[in-house]
């Protein structure tokens, strides 16, 4: 689907997604280097779901459909402990940087990044990540047993303020 022509640039750096602060280009502040108008969003979460055997490691691969979305929690559940790891698929933007090198695909222990529905882990300030772009989490088990992962991201969908839901087909 084309990007509704209804979408209006952010105010602050008219669409240009950087602005000048003295002689240095800054990702928009207003905006977050989306260009667009900042409106609330509405709520929505990527979930992706991991059986992992003793020690095993599996990737998944999120993609993001609907709108540019505000990362804002981090949230998990799972039998056992893992490692985590997470890129941005648009920006190859790796989350971890972990020493030694040989751990850096493997990521930190998910009660590092993760928390619960309760008490989320407040990702701050919030990641943006852009429409049809996607979210890569690889997961490692730390249980020595079958471990049962669930990890969700959670925020908001950036729609354009003048549409009302994602159905609208207004052209
Ligand atoms: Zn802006």
């Amino acid at each position: 689907m084309a990007t509704p022509a209804t979408k209006q640039p952010c105010p602050v750096c008219n669409g240009n997604k950087i602005v000048a602060i003295g002689n240095q280009a800054q990702v928009c502040p207003m905006c977050g280097g989306s260009g667009a108008m900042p409106v609330p969003g509405l709520q929505y979460m990527y979930a992706a779901l991991f059986t992992l055997t003793a020690l095993a490691s599996a990737t998944a691969n999120i993609s993001i459909l609907n709108a540019d979305f505000r990362w804002k929690f981090a949230k998990a559940w799972s039998t056992g402990p893992f490692l985590v790891q997470i890129q941005d698929a648009k920006a190859n933007r790796t989350f971890f940087n972990v020493t030694p090198a040989t751990s850096q695909l493997q990521g930190v222990p998910n009660s590092m990044v993760f928390g619960t529905a309760e008490l989320p882990g407040l990702i701050q300030p919030p990641y943006l990540f852009h429409q049809n772009g996607g979210i890569q989490v690889s997961v490692t088990d730390l249980s020595n047993a079958n471990n049962v992962i669930w990890v969700g991201f959670d925020g908001q969908e950036l729609v354009p303020s003048t549409s009302t839901d994602g159905s609208s087909t207004s052209s």
